[in-house]
């Protein structure tokens, strides 16, 4: 099991295990002389405009498995609202046959996706962020979502469709929007991954999340309990204390660890 994975059992306990779900894979953090870096190490490179002024969101998906535009037009529009990119923001779509998998697990999505990146996460003036779609299912088959380093994330597309096929609402097309801005949340640093904040908008018992359920970064989103706790409208918005965390970050007022470039 990835040690990510464990640390969070260990906080939480067996009880709380079938709802924990999507544990961000901060196992990187275990293994310092990796340039991948931690969720969250590429918050400033995205917040800052002096260095890197454009960035690209490379959309890697197996056949059968891109995403909805509804996703990605509302990513795009999100990290627009937060990030500082003077010469724009893109989405890029390839469509790769990942050769495995029927079960991912936490190092295999860091070790895919890096396989898979047209560049480096900072090349010349461009940030590189990265999602993966791809076949198959998280080790823990109730994730639907996974942000496992400071620029890979992965979209489990059958784990989603099961979690309509269950509850029927909310829609897997909404569930998709929703945890893809939750998972990019995470790259972002939200919530307390690499600064704590002034507000007390943590979940005590789901670290790095939200406490607030109107919140994209909610604990419950990345993971098949979201449809025990919602109809069919589901938050796709950073909340106040999510965008002053933020801005708090930009500013220098928020001390920001872990990071693998800064202004
Ligand atoms: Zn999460």
């Amino acid at each position: 099991m990835d040690k990510s994975v464990r640390i969070c059992f260990g906080i939480l306990g067996v009880l709380l295990a079938p709802l924990l779900s999507g544990c961000i894979g901060t196992d990187a953090l275990a293994n310092p002389g990796t340039n991948r870096g931690v969720p969250g190490g590429l918050t400033l490179a995205c917040l800052d405009g002096s260095e890197y002024t454009s960035m690209v969101v490379e959309v890697d998906y197996h056949p059968g498995y891109k995403p909805e535009t509804s996703s990605t037009d509302l990513l795009l529009e999100r990290l627009d609202s937060v990030c500082d990119k003077p010469q724009g923001i893109e989405i890029q779509f390839t469509e790769t046959s990942f050769s495995n998998e029927e079960i991912w697990t936490a190092s295999d999505v860091r070790d895919v996706g890096w396989d898979e990146k047209s560049h480096d996460p900072r090349d010349k003036s461009v940030l590189y962020w990265q999602v993966i779609f791809p076949e198959g299912v998280y080790e823990d088959s109730s994730v639907l979502g996974v942000a496992v380093d400071a620029s890979t994330v992965a979209m489990f597309k059958d784990s989603i469709d099961d979690a309509e096929n269950i509850f029927r609402r909310p829609s897997a097309e909404k569930i998709e929007n929703s945890v893809l801005v939750h998972e990019f949340g995470h790259l972002l640093g939200l919530v307390n991954i690499v600064y704590t904040s002034p507000a007390d908008h943590e979940d005590s018992e789901h670290p790095g999340h939200s406490n607030n359920e109107d919140s994209v970064m909610y604990w419950a989103i990345e993971s098949t309990s979201i449809s025990n706790f919602f109809s069919n409208e589901l938050p796709t918005e950073f909340d106040l204390d999510d965008k002053q965390d933020l801005i708090g970050l930009a500013d220098g007022s928020i001390e920001c660890t872990d990071q693998l470039w800064r202004p």
